[in-house]
């Protein structure tokens, strides 16, 4: 303030309670570190006490990262596929590819519990690029099979975009399975775009190179600024579901959704909406003109075989 500079300043505070003498100094930091993370605002000041339930939590994803290794050589990895149809014709159009981790005992462990751990320890991108070959593989036999495919959209993490590793990745695959550009499309969750720009866009620019699309996940969920779908090169939006979920004024939902649409329609993007859960969403949707929809209104993410027989009766 002397120097004339009005800069806020907020503090965030990690508090551990210490149970048992025998803790080095260095545990009870990290307990502490670890709580000041659970909590951030750039306008409060903030503190956040350890509890057992960070404990269990942190135990829960060491077990995880410990048993990914393995699972990954024993291929429990498993692909399933959820169709997006379009709104108007009803026929499927693509599908995205959703990973599952099959255990050996048949337990299904959901994505929502492996990946986000995986993108904090780093393992996302082995994982990424084990998903990515999976998906090219299999779209390589379905042609091989003599089955007319629609294009598969397949995940990237925002952990593998911090590298140009990805784009090494992604050529060395197409020129191993020999699959149709067209076939494959990426989707990039809009939170990724935060990071550093220049290199995303370059990134993202080879990658459309290839001859790949590329898809803005979960776009409106709230982390970007509507600035990013000018500069950023992307061809597809694919609408959050959350803009379906939270329809306390529905009507006000559906005029902000219809502006959001009509932009996304003048800059030439093509429109996908996921989350579709009722024919009502899906008749709105059709209204004001979206390409494509998925959701549990069509099918929940089905297994390689089940998927082939829905495009076989839906296509
Ligand atoms: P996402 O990419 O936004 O995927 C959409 C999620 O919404 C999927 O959950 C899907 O099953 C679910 N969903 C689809 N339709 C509906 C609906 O009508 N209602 C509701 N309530 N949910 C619907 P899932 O498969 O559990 O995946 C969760 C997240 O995990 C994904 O969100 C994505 O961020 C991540 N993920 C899943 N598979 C992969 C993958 O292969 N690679 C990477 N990097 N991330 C993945
Ligand atoms: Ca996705
Ligand atoms: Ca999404």
């Amino acid at each position: 303030r002397p120097l004339g500079v009005e800069m806020p300043v907020t503090m965030r505070f990690g508090i551990y309670v210490q149970h048992n003498s025998s803790e080095s100094v260095q545990t009870m930091i990290n307990y502490a570190t670890i709580s000041m993370d659970k909590n951030r605002s750039s306008q409060k000041n903030t503190f956040t006490i350890f509890t057992n339930e960070f404990r269990e939590q942190m135990i829960h994803n060491a077990e995880i990262t410990s048993q990914m290794e393995k699972a990954i050589d024993n291929n429990e990895f498993v692909l399933y596929f959820q169709p997006q149809y379009n709104s108007a014709t009803k026929k499927i159009v693509g599908a995205e590819s959703l990973c599952r981790w099959i255990k050996r005992n048949g337990t299904v462990i959901s994505p929502k519990d492996f990946i986000p751990i995986s993108e904090n320890n780093g393992y996302i991108r082995v994982l990424d690029r084990i998903i990515w070959e999976k998906a090219f593989e299999m779209m390589s036999r379905w042609i091989e099979r003599g089955i007319n495919p629609v294009p598969i959209s397949v995940n990237i993490s925002r952990g593998s975009l911090e590298s140009d590793t990805l784009i090494y990745v992604i050529e060395q695959l197409k020129n191993k399975y020999n699959v149709p550009a067209d076939l494959i499309h990426f989707e990039i969750t809009e939170s990724a775009y935060s990071g550093e720009q220049d290199k995303l866009i370059e990134r993202i620019e080879k990658i459309r190179e290839l001859g790949f699309k590329i898809a803005m996940d979960d776009f409106g969920n709230g982390e970007s600024s509507l600035t990013m779908l000018n500069s950023v090169p992307i061809d597809v939006l694919k609408f959050d579901q959350n803009f379906l979920k939270n329809n306390a004024d529905s009507e006000k939902t559906e005029q902000f959704i219809t502006s959001l649409m009509k932009m996304a329609q003048q800059l030439q993007k093509k429109t996908v909406f996921e989350g579709v859960e009722t024919e009502e969403q899906r008749d709105f949707l059709k209204s004001i003109n979206c390409d494509s929809v998925q959701g549990y209104f069509y099918s929940k993410p089905l297994m390689e075989e089940d998927f082939l027989k829905f495009l076989k009766e839906h296509s």
